[in-house]
């Protein structure tokens, strides 16, 4: 599935629809490059979950949990972590197999981890369609 947006506000939109939507257990991956609006994404689908709280990226933390929603969400940020071992050490799989809604900015970088059932989302700019465009691709992984 390939949508289009060219506004933040479209991807939070999109972003909140699929929070609104979604279930127990789902793990959403975000690939993309600095800049690109993976966390503008995660502001819609907390948002979507009935979270009202303010989400930033959780860059020093890895995991940032939000329990005020409909369920519980994991927002993950992997981007700065050194070793795989991190994510053993915060117990990475209370997480990815519980019963809230995580999300994981930089999910490449974790590929070894990720479940075998998740959503795979990649953001990607393209100058040439405008300095807000983005492609956004949504696929369903199942191993
Ligand atoms: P990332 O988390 O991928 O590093 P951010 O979400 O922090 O990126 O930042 C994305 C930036 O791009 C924000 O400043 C946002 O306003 C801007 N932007 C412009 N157009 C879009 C769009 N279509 N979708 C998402 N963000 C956009
Ligand atoms: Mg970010």
């Amino acid at each position: 599935m390939i949508y289009e947006t060219n506004a933040p506000e479209e991807t939070f939109a999109l972003a909140k629809k699929l929070g609104e939507e979604a279930v127990p257990g789902t793990v959403f991956t975000l690939t993309g490059d600095l800049g690109v609006g993976k966390t503008v994404f995660a502001q819609g689908l907390a948002c979507g979950l009935g979270i009202d709280e303010a989400i930033n990226s959780p860059t020093f933390t890895i995991v940032q949990v939000y329990d005020e929603g409909r369920m519980p969400f994991y927002h993950f940020d992997v981007y700065r972590i050194g070793d795989i071992e991190e994510m053993e050490e915060i117990g990475y799989e209370d997480y990815f197999y519980g019963d809230g809604v995580c999300l994981v900015e930089w999910a490449e970088l974790i590929e070894e981890l990720l479940p075998e059932n998740r959503i795979a989302l990649v953001i990607e700019k393209d100058l040439e369609k405008g300095f807000d465009y983005r492609k956004i691709t949504m696929q369903e992984v199942t191993e």
